[in-house]
């Protein structure tokens, strides 16, 4: 059970992954989970083979290539032993540095682009604040005028990678809000340093994907040079939105991956365990919920890569990215479910790898968006009902 791949190059690129990614094999993993440790060989055998790179422009080394070609590589990073905790350990060097791509100046990029494509640096993402939630308009943390440039107060909550980033990309207002015409106003993008001397940075211990840390994170007058702000300031928000819909895209190919990994050695088990003298995946209380899975995955794939390929013709693709990350994280939750209640008993041991599997595919229903939001978005924009959040 591959990531669809429709031209020769791109099943290349998924049999290159896959073979990288075999690698990297279920102990190698659930050590890691259980130690909360980073995998910073798994890391760096993706950034040497030049992966990290792969939509980004090539005069600053990256490949060149679509959010299509960036899905079915994620997708099958999740169909490895590694599910969710491998994607995130490389997620954001391959995705995180869209805004700069987007709306970088030239010298920007020159100087930051090329050091996550060999992975020299890790990158984390500082947008989500405890008091604001999904309501990002509303953060708190704030860059003010200062120095060579801002100096920044505040807190971020679920900084994913922060232990051992080198760099951030924060969203931090910088017009008081009630100064705005509108919440989204004011608010700036930048890509600064993590300058440990003035960010704290506290784990939060949490269910799943233990192999990548997330934090609550405090800044006490973090100075920020001008020309480490992307874009112009006040219209950070509108940046963000920009991503939004990549971002979904790929987070759906990983749902996609982790549902297929699960329901490989659901299927695998049914065959080999025998119980009332037959295999129990010759009863068909086991087979159907997997044949649904199958079916329930193979279509969330195809909204994947109609909304990524939308996407790389410059075409909207909002309620295709949307419905895909919903359709994707259901799938790929009922799949994780299924691959425990088939295993049994075992299906809650550890050494049979699929309660970890269960565990990160359910993060896959809360991040990026919650599929409330998801839900939110598609009668607002699509059917044209009254907005309601
Ligand atoms: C492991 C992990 C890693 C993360 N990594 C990062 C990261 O690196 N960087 C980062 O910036 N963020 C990160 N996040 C944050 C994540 O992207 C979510 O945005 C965040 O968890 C949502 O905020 P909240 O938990 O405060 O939810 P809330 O906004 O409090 O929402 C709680 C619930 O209420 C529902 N809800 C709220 N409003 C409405 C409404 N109007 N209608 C219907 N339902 C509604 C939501 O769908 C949700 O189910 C991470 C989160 C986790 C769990």
């Amino acid at each position: 059970m591959q990531a669809l791949a429709d031209t020769p190059d791109r099943a290349a690129i998924r049999d290159a992954v896959a073979a990288l990614c075999a690698r990297f094999d279920d102990e190698y993993w659930l050590t890691r989970d259980r130690t909360g440790t980073f995998a910073f060989d798994f890391h760096k055998a993706f950034a040497d083979a030049g992966w990290l790179g792969i939509a980004m422009p090539e005069q600053y080394g990256g490949a060149g290539l679509g959010i299509t070609e960036a899905a079915i590589m994620m997708q099958t990073v999740a169909n490895s032993a590694g599910v969710f905790a491998a994607c995130s350990t490389i997620h954001l060097n391959v995705f995180g540095p869209h805004a700069i791509v987007v709306h970088g100046t030239d010298e920007q990029k020159a100087r930051w682009l090329p050091p996550l494509i060999k992975g020299e640096v890790r990158a984390c993402f500082g947008v989500t604040e405890p008091d604001a939630g999904l309501d990002t308009t509303r953060i708190t943390t704030r860059a003010e005028r200062g120095g060579n440039g801002y100096i920044v107060h505040g807190r971020k909550v679920w900084t994913s990678g922060a232990q051992h980033a080198h760099k951030i990309m924060l969203l931090a207002r910088t017009t008081p809000i009630d100064r705005c015409a509108r919440p989204s106003d004011g608010l700036s993008l930048f890509y600064t340093d993590l300058d440990r001397r003035y960010v704290q940075v506290h784990e939060i211990h949490k269910m799943g994907r233990a192999a990548v840390d997330s934090n609550a994170t405090f800044f006490d007058g973090l100075p920020v040079a001008l020309e480490d702000r992307i874009g112009e300031e006040g219209k950070g928000f509108r940046y963000l939105l920009d991503s939004l819909n990549p971002e979904r895209i790929l987070t759906a190919a990983e749902a996609v991956g982790i549902g297929r990994r699960a329901l490989c050695r659901a299927t695998q088990y049914a065959k080999e365990r025998v119980v009332f003298g037959r295999p129990i995946g010759q009863n068909q209380a086991i087979q159907h919920p997997l044949a649904e899975s199958w079916a329930e995955l193979a279509a969330a794939e195809l909204m994947v890569l109609r909304a990524a390929s939308l996407y790389d013709r410059a075409e909207p693709c909002g309620a295709e990215a949307n419905a895909a990350k919903y359709l994707a994280s259901d799938a790929c939750f009922a799949a994780a479910d299924r691959a425990v209640r088939t295993h049994g008993g075992f299906g809650y041991a550890s050494e049979y790898h699929v309660e970890r599997y269960f565990r990160e595919a359910v993060l896959s229903r809360l991040v990026p968006v919650s599929r409330e939001l998801v839900l939110c978005y598609l009668a607002e924009r699509v059917l044209g009902l009254p907005k309601s959040y």
